[in-house]
């Protein structure tokens, strides 16, 4: 068997232009465009490359894209400053800081500065609160998207076994909860879970989010069941002096096994700005008092 491969690209590709009418039909109701602000702090190259994609994105989707850059040196004072200004600001529905801040600043301040209803990210604790008893929120964009993956791919997703691998705070942990309301028999393994091939094998659905190249083996795998690979490692290529990047799953063994798979890159990765958007769309549309249907986006 050779699995489906699951093109996160273009089911992105769709969300991004879905969001984009959205954002059509939201400027004409409420008079105004939504507005997405990132927050950058610093001059990491990753983080900039970051930023300036997510700019470019929001104001493809039709939206209002602020930057604040802000050199590595302002200090924690300055930095909740700013998102308290953003905060008030009405023509700011959703606010993004971007991660990792520089080692002076405690991200976990920040992040509880942000209005949870500005929280596109979804990583205020009142956001990881609504998600754990099923109230409206925001949830971080890079599970949400896996779920959407899972759910075009196989529809309804109640009782199947589901196995989330990392337990982080954005990634494993919303992942498992989102599972869970889905209706899946969830496991979270991690770093100190005993026989994880064994664990992973009993899945019909393997989210690995783990950050170790191509730890999950083809062996691993239950014939037929789906298989996420959120993982974006970069390691060295065939040639000299060139890298590649490829997932947490060997892709070669597991799509001998799996039903569906999603690449590296392809999958999930352009799934996590798409996502973003939809989210600071849906925040727009909260912030506004305006409908947006359950099933919009
Ligand atoms: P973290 O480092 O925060 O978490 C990794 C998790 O994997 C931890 O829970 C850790 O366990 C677990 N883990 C580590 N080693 C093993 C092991 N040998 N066996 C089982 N579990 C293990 O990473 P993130 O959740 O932030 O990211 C995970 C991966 O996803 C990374 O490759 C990252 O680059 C990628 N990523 C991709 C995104 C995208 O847009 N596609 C977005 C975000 C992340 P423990 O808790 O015990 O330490």
């Amino acid at each position: 068997m050779t699995a489906a491969v699951i093109d996160g690209k273009a089911f992105a590709a769709d969300l991004r232009a879905r969001v984009g009418e959205l954002a059509v039909a939201f400027e004409a109701k409420a008079g105004r465009k939504a507005g997405l602000a990132v927050v950058l702090v610093g001059e990491d190259p990753a983080s900039q490359v970051y930023v300036r994609s997510k700019g470019k994105s929001t104001v493809e989707a039709g939206m209002n894209s602020f930057e604040h850059k802000l050199p590595a040196d302002t200090s924690e004072t300055d930095l909740l400053a700013v998102v308290e200004q953003l905060n008030a600001d009405p023509a700011v529905d959703g606010i993004l800081v971007q991660l990792p801040l520089p080692r002076h600043i405690d991200e976990q301040k920040v992040i509880a500065a942000i209005n949870p209803d500005k929280d596109v990210d979804g990583f205020h604790v009142t956001n990881a609160g609504r998600l754990a008893v099923g109230q409206p929120g925001f949830v971080p964009c890079t599970p949400l998207g896996c779920l959407m993956l899972l759910k075009d791919r196989l529809g309804d997703l109640s009782g199947l076994d589901a196995v989330v691998i990392g337990r982080s705070n954005i990634v494993g942990k919303p992942m498992a909860q989102l599972l869970i309301a889905e209706s899946c028999t969830v496991t979270v393994a991690h770093s100190r879970t005993k026989n994880l091939p064994e664990v992973v094998k009993r899945a019909d659905i393997v989210v690995a989010a783990v950050g170790s190249p191509e730890m999950v083996k083809g062996d691993w795998i239950k014939p037929g069941a789906t298989v996420i690979d959120v993982g974006i490692n970069r390691v060295a290529a065939a040639e000299a002096g060139k890298t590649r990047l490829v997932g947490d799953v060997d892709y070669a063994s597991a799509a001998q096994v799996a039903s569906a798979i999603t690449p590296v890159p392809g999958g999930v990765g352009p799934m996590t700005i798409a996502v973003l958007l939809r989210n600071a769309l849906v925040a727009a549309y909260r912030s506004a008092g305006l409908e947006l249907a359950a099933d919009a986006i």
